[in-house]
Formats: C-alpha cells, sequence, structure tokens
C-alpha cells in the first residue's frame, strides 16, 4: 500500500491493534485471499487482521456485531473461518490466530459499539412505533370514510 513504510523481512515490529510483537514476515500477495503477509510496520498480527477482516466482511461481520466473541468460540465457526482461509490459499496458519485473543477482541469492540447499537435501536424502535400509529390513523380513518 502507498504511504506505507516498507521494512525488511524479519524486523520486530509491534502490532498496532493489540500491541504484541510480531516479526514483518514479507511482500504482501494478492492471490493470498483474504488475508496476506505484510512488509511494512503497519502490519497486524494474524489475529488482529482476522478480526479487522471478519468485522468488515459479510456476513461474518453481523455474527460479529450481534454475538460478539460468543460465535468464535465455537469450534465449528472457528473451522468455518479457517477453511474460508484455506479456500483463498491464505498463508496464515490455523496456529498463528490466537482465538482466545480474538474473541475477546470482538467483545473488546462490541462493548465499544454497545451505546451506538442501543441507540440504533431506540429509533428503530421510534420509527416502528411511528408507523404503527400511522397505520392505525389510517386504518381509522378509512373506517370513518367508509362509515355512510
Ligand atoms: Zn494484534
Amino acid at each position: 500500500m502507498s504511504g506505507h513504510n516498507t521494512v525488511p523481512q524479519g524486523t520486530r515490529v509491534l502490532c498496532p491493534d493489540c500491541g504484541r510483537p510480531c516479526i514483518v514476515a514479507g511482500s504482501p500477495d494478492e492471490a493470498h485471499q483474504p488475508l496476506t503477509r505484510s512488509n511494512t510496520s503497519e502490519g497486524r498480527c494474524a489475529t488482529c487482521a482476522l478480526v479487522k477482516w471478519v468485522t468488515e466482511t459479510p456476513p461474518l461481520d453481523r455474527l460479529a456485531r450481534e454475538q460478539a466473541g460468543v460465535a468464535f468460540r465455537r469450534s465449528h465457526v472457528r473451522e468455518a473461518v479457517l477453511k474460508m482461509l484455506a479456500v483463498g490459499n491464505c498463508p496464515i496458519a490455523p496456529a498463528e490466530i490466537d482465538w482466545p485473543v480474538f474473541s475477546e477482541r470482538l467483545d473488546e469492540i462490541a462493548a465499544k459499539a454497545a451505546p451506538q447499537v442501543a441507540q440504533y435501536n431506540e429509533s428503530l424502535e421510534r420509527l416502528k412505533a411511528r408507523s404503527a400509529r400511522e397505520a392505525a390513523e389510517r386504518k381509522a380513518q378509512n373506517a370513518g370514510e367508509e362509515t355512510p
């Protein structure tokens, strides 16, 4: 990516998301989807890269939003995610994903988003109540018109 600092393979950096030590692993390869190696000091650890992907990719983003880390504590969900990585020829080995940290990070993200989600649900409820009220008014009006 332009604007990012390319650093030599093997350089020790800290993951910008979780702060854990990482080693710059190599050049990005577009044939590797959805995750690839990084050659910049901004690259994330495999776990955080997976968190970013899951929270930005439908339909997993919805699962992550609605269930946070809970869904990904189930082995069949983890296996499905790992299969998606394998299909994309992703160079990340399953052992590189720290699932407990992964679920904790999703829980943190969900906790941060919780006030926004509550606000969203509240306005959705208000909208529903309003359209129900309007429908009832229309019905009453129609009933009035039908009366001779
Ligand atoms: Zn990380």
